[in-house]
C-alpha cells in the first residue's frame, strides 16, 4: 500500500525506525507485527494509528517495565526509499535524481519515455513529479522490481508503464515531452528519439563516464537537437557539532554525467 504521506500512519505503509546509533530500518507496517533488535522489540500496532515523527519505545522481554529503546518512527522521503529499495541495477542518486528533475524539466502531465529503467529510481522521481512515463527496459527481472518499486510508493494506479525492449532498436510512441536515458551508448537511442519527441522537447542521459558523454556530444551536433549542456552534480556534506564545523571527511565523488539537449525543427534557408 502507498504511503498517504500525512496524516496517522496505516498497517501496509512503509516507516523509518532510527534507533539512538542513528541506525535506520525500512519496515513495512502490519497489525500484530514485531520489530526485532537487540535494543527491543518494537510491536508495529504501538505505532499504528499513531502520528510519524515521534518516539517510540520498544519492548524488552524479561526486563524491567520502559527499560526498551526509544526508535524515532518517519515516513521515508522519496531519497530515503530510493537508497533503501529492493534494487537489481545501480540506482541513480538521489542528487542526480533532484537535478534530473530541473535539468530535464519534469511537469505534470509530461509524457516521458524513459531507458532503460533498472530499478526504477528515476521512473519514481519522474513519477511523483506528475509525468506520465513508459519505460523500455531490456531485462524482465529488472522491470518486474521497477514496477513493484512504484507501485509500492504510488500505488497500482500510477501512470507507469514498462515494456521488455531494446530501446536501441526504435521507439513506438510520438509525441514525447522528454526521453530519459540511463543506459551505455544513449547516442544508439538519437535517431528515433529524433522522431519520437516533440519540437522543443528535451532529451536528458545519465552517463558514469566521460567518455561516452563525449559521444553522446558528438551525436547531438550532427542530429536534430539544440543547446546540448553536460553538468555533474558534487554534493558535499558539514559535520556540525559544536566548535567543529567542517566538511565531512568521505563525500560521493563521482556518480555520473548529466546531459541535456532539446529536439528542434530547423528552416531550410
Ligand atoms: N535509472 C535507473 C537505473 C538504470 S540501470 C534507476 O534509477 O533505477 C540501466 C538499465 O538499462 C539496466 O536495467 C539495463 O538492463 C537497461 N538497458 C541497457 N541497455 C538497454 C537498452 N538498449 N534498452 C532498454 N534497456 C536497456
Amino acid at each position: 500500500m502507498p504511503s498517504p504521506g500525512r496524516g496517522l500512519l496505516e498497517p501496509g505503509e512503509r516507516v523509518l525506525l532510527i534507533d539512538p546509533k542513528e541506525r535506520r530500518y525500512l519496515i513495512r507496517l502490519e497489525a500484530g507485527g514485531r520489530f526485532q533488535t537487540h535494543s527491543g522489540i518494537l510491536e508495529h500496532d504501538d505505532v499504528i494509528g499513531g502520528p510519524a515523527g515521534v518516539e517510540v519505545q520498544a519492548r524488552q522481554p524479561g526486563g524491567p517495565e520502559g527499560a526498551g529503546r526509544w526508535f524515532l518512527v518517519l515516513r521515508p522521503t522519496l531519497a530515503d526509499l530510493v537508497v533503501k529499495m529492493p534494487r537489481g541495477a545501480q540506482v541513480i542518486y538521489p542528487k542526480d535524481l533532484g537535478a534530473i528533475l530541473m535539468a530535464a524539466d519534469l511537469f505534470p502531465g509530461a509524457r516521458v519515455l524513459e531507458a532503460g529503467v533498472g530499478s526504477g529510481a528515476l521512473s519514481m522521481a519522474a513519477l511523483r513529479a506528475g509525468c506520465e512515463v513508459v519505460g523500455y527496459e531490456l531485462r524482465e527481472d529488472f522491470a518486474a522490481t521497477a514496477r513493484a518499486n512504484v507501485a509500492a510508493l504510488l500505488g497500482p494506479e500510477a501512470a507507469y508503464r514498462v515494456e521488455e525492449r531494446d530501446v536501441y532498436e526504435g521507439i513506438d510512441l510520438t509525441d514525447l515531452d522528454r526521453i530519459l536515458l540511463d543506459l551505455p551508448e544513449p547516442w544508439r537511442v538519437l535517431p528515433h528519439a529524433e522522431k519520437a519527441l516533440e519540437p522543443g522537447g528535451i532529451l536528458l542521459a545519465y552517463l558514469p563516464t566521460i567518455n561516452q558523454t563525449a559521444e553522446l556530444r558528438a551525436g547531438l551536433e550532427h542530429g536534430a537537437f539544440s543547446g546540448a549542456e553536460t553538468i555533474e552534480v558534487l554534493q558535499r556534506s558539514w559535520h556540525i557539532e559544536g566548535r567543529s564545523v567542517r566538511p565531512d571527511h568521505r563525500m560521493v565523488a563521482h556518480t555520473g554525467f548529466l546531459t541535456t539537449a532539446r529536439r528542434v525543427l530547423r528552416r531550410a534557408r
